[in-house]
Order: structure tokens, then sequence, then C-alpha cells
């Protein structure tokens, strides 16, 4: 799969020849890309067999842009078309409101739902659909993030987020023509999407040396070639040229469709997700506008890119070890630190998780010797890092935020998402094995130090 294909604007998805051990699925999605494929979106859903009787979801922000016309195409194939019309003054929020909307918009013989749109209204969708039971099929209308593969759905309980196990669509239909009418800030958030798989990349070869953790080479593949894509196209997306968009969106689904080839987010996201979403849930907290996922994403991969020169600019051949153990943590030390960082409430859910403790001193022990023991093959096996003034140059290349400050996060949020982002799941990343080392808060300084 790591040639992109098409049989006339279909994505042709083939099994993954791998032999890493993993489990991989073939997606059973039909997607499309391509130009004008809003009117052969009729045929589409026919093809799928989904039925009949549909629930649109949309906002009035896309529905003037595709909403009205897909309801118009599917109203003169015949379909029985029930409108969600989630209509805001501000920018449509996936809480409680908007997903009893759309439950009350359904009949008991609904048959599926469509969305039309991108991040947020597929989020809403795709939790209805898993909770009723019905089939869901998305119209993208921007190139923002890589979920329209997902199986997650972000979505907000009170002000709180919370990640619902969810579906992904039967039918996937990305019009290049209608997602280059999307503004540019939304391709600036598909492309920090794409950026920040650098890092998942990264920490995830850290996790295959130090933790012999599974490791995909064929899901690393598709990465590559996600990002590659994208890199290569900077100027098209800045553009907005059809050329520049499709390249993006590809890279975006691509990237998106290994959580379904190996059913986890391991190969697209790590420190550079969980600072992006700390920074989601304290704004939250605080009740301030926070930034889109994928811009976040974007500016906090160019701090753990500082991280990561921290980390391979260092001589771990001189550590004192009795140190370390002494700087170490009780569990008790580390809730408390947890809770004050993300809140009370959400830092007990954090803590909850399954294997979020801490580790024991000879677990961490061991860790450091294998870290100490393999640092000229983690130099080498890093070297697809970009460096930081290439990441910067493409971000100015395309207009792109490149400093928390830009984009609204202060200070102390940047550095308790440096210093905690690693607490928001267990997933081992550069950040853990600072802390473990005994070196996170100076390296943490010493990136703040140089902004
Ligand atoms: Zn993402
Ligand atoms: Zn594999």
């Amino acid at each position: 799969m790591a040639n992109i294909t098409y049989q006339d604007d279909k994505l042709l998805l083939e099994q993954i020849a791998c032999d890493c051990g993993l489990q991989h699925g073939v997606p059973d999605m039909d997607i499309y890309i391509g130009r004008s494929l809003l009117e052969r979106l009729p045929e589409y859903l026919r093809q799928r067999q989904l039925g009949s009787r549909v629930v649109v979801i949309t906002d009035n922000v896309v529905y003037e842009v595709a909403g009205r016309t897909v309801v118009e195409l599917l109203r003169a194939a015949g379909y029985a078309v029930k409108l969600c019309l989630l209509e805001r003054d501000e920018p449509l929020l996936p809480n409680e409101t908007a997903l009893g909307e759309v439950l009350l918009t359904m009949e008991t013989d609904t048959e599926f739902l469509l969305s039309v749109g991108s991040g947020t209204l597929t989020d809403i969708a795709r939790y209805v659909s898993v909770c009723t039971g019905k089939p869901f099929a998305c119209v993208g209308t921007a190139a923002s993030m890589d979920g329209y593969t997902s199986v997650v759905a972000p979505l907000l309980h009170g002000k709180q987020k919370v990640n619902k196990p969810a579906g992904y669509p039967a039918v996937l239909v990305c019009d290049i023509e209608i997602m280059k009418t999307a503004p540019l800030e939304m391709m600036i958030a598909g492309f920090g999407d794409v950026v920040g798989k650098y890092i998942a990349k990264a920490d995830w070869i850290l996790g295959r040396i130090v933790n012999q953790e599974p490791y995909c080479p064929a899901c690393v593949e598709l990465i590559d070639e996600a990002v590659g894509h994208c890199v290569g196209a900077i100027a098209g997306i800045r553009a907005g040229t059809e050329e520049g968009i499709q390249r993006l969106i590809e890279g975006l689904v691509l990237a998106g469709l290994t959580v379904l080839v190996i059913g986890h987010t391991r190969a697209v996201a790590s420190m550079e997700h969980n600072m992006g979403h700390y920074w989601e849930m304290l704004k939250l907290q605080r009740e301030e506008d926070h930034p889109s996922h994928g811009t976040a994403v974007g500016v906090a991969t160019g701090y753990v890119l500082r991280f990561y020169e921290q980390f391979l600019q260092a001589d771990l051949d001189h550590l004192d070890l009795e140190a370390i153990k002494n700087q170490r943590w009780t569990e008790a030390q580390r809730e408390e630190a947890v809770m004050q960082a993300y809140g009370r409430a959400v830092g007990r859910k954090l803590l909850d998780q399954e294997d979020n403790g801490l580790i024991s001193w000879e677990e961490q022990v061991r860790r450091i010797r294998v870290l100490q023991e393999n640092m000229a093959a983690i130099h080498s096996e890093l070297t697809f890092l970009p460096s930081v003034s290439e990441v910067v140059a493409m971000y100015d290349r395309l207009g792109a935020p490149q400093t928390a400050a830009e984009i609204g996060i202060e200070g102390d949020l940047l550095r308790s998402s440096m210093l905690y982002g690693k607490d928001y799941r267990n997933r081992y990343s550069v950040f853990n094995a600072a802390w473990e080392l005994g070196l996170l808060e100076q390296w943490v300084d010493r990136v703040l130090e140089k902004q």
C-alpha cells in the first residue's frame, strides 16, 4: 500500500505485507478523493447499500459550502433526507447539545448518518453512529486533521474533553474542489497534524529500542509517505491549488489509515499530541479559546524537536545514578504533581488509566542502561528527524504559527505541557526517557530559554 493508487477516484486499499507480528487489518471503507465527486455521492452511497433514509449532519457554515448541495443531490436521487443543521454563532462544539440535536433529528427508521464537514462534525456523527448502531458516511470538507479514518471521537462533556471509542465511516468522500475553498488556517492545521508524525515515529523507535515495543515498519512506511507527500507540497497548499490540497488530504488519509491497520495511534500521535491535548484541556478549564487540534500539534512539534536536540546532544556516559535515585518521586508525589498540572478531576482520570503509574527503580535503571548502550544506534535511526531550522523554514513558507504565544498558549501552560505531557497516557517518548535520566526539567528549561 506504499503507493497511492486509485481506480476511478477510489483509493485502493490492499492487504499490508508485513511480518512485524502485529495484526494488520484492511479497513472496510470506501475512500474517494478527487474532483467533482459530490454529484457522484448518491451512487457511492448506493454501492455501499446503506439504505435510503438518511440524517445529514452539518453546520450553518458548511451548509452554504456543501451541505445544501448534498441534500439536494440526495433528494433528487430518491433518498429520504432529514437535515440536522447545527446552527451556531460561535464555532461548533462536539458536546451534549450537538449530540442531542442529532439524536432528536433521527427517527426509528433512520438507516444511516452522513456528516458533511471536517473534524468536529465527523466526530459527532462517529459517536452517534456507534451509539445507535447505524452506519455513517462522511463528506470531508477540509484537509484539517487526520481523523476522518479515526476510531476515537474527542468530545466535550460539560467543559471536559472526553475521548470516546467510536467507528469510522463506511464511505469517505473528499472533493478537492470543496476542500480547496476552506480557509488557509485549516490547511495549516492539517499540515501541523502531519508534521507531528516525525515525532510519533521517533518516539516509537525509542519505545522499540528501550522497551521492545511492537513496531510496524509497514505503518511507518505509510507515515513516511504521508509526510513526504505533504512536505513536498507546501507551496501548493499555501496557494490552495488543487494539487496541493490533494496531496495534503492524501497525506492525512494515509496517516490516519495506520490507525485502522494496526488498531491504535502509536504511529500517528505521541508527545506533540499530548502537549496539544494538554493545552486544549487547560484552556477549556480556564474557559478560554484553544487553538485547533492540528495547529496545536504543529506548534508543539517545534518544541519537541528542540527537546530531541537536547537528548541527542547529551552525554549519557557519566550519569550519577545515586543522584537520579534521590530525585525519584514517590507515587504520592507524582499523583499530586499530575493533579496540580491537569486539574484534579482530569488528573485523577489520567492516573487511573491502566499502566499509567510510576515504574520501579529497577526498571528505571534497566532503561537508563539500554539508552546508554544504544545511543549510537539511536543517533543513526533518528537521522530522519528534520532539524529545527528545516521545520522553521517549512512553517515560514506555509505561513504557519511557530510559537506557543502566537496561538495564545501562555508560558506556564507551555512549560507544564512539556513537564507533564508524558503523563497523559502510558506511551514511551523522549520525555519519559529524559525524566528517567533525571534530566527532564533541565532540558525543558534549556528549550524554553532558547525560544
Ligand atoms: Zn492529530
Ligand atoms: Zn506490521
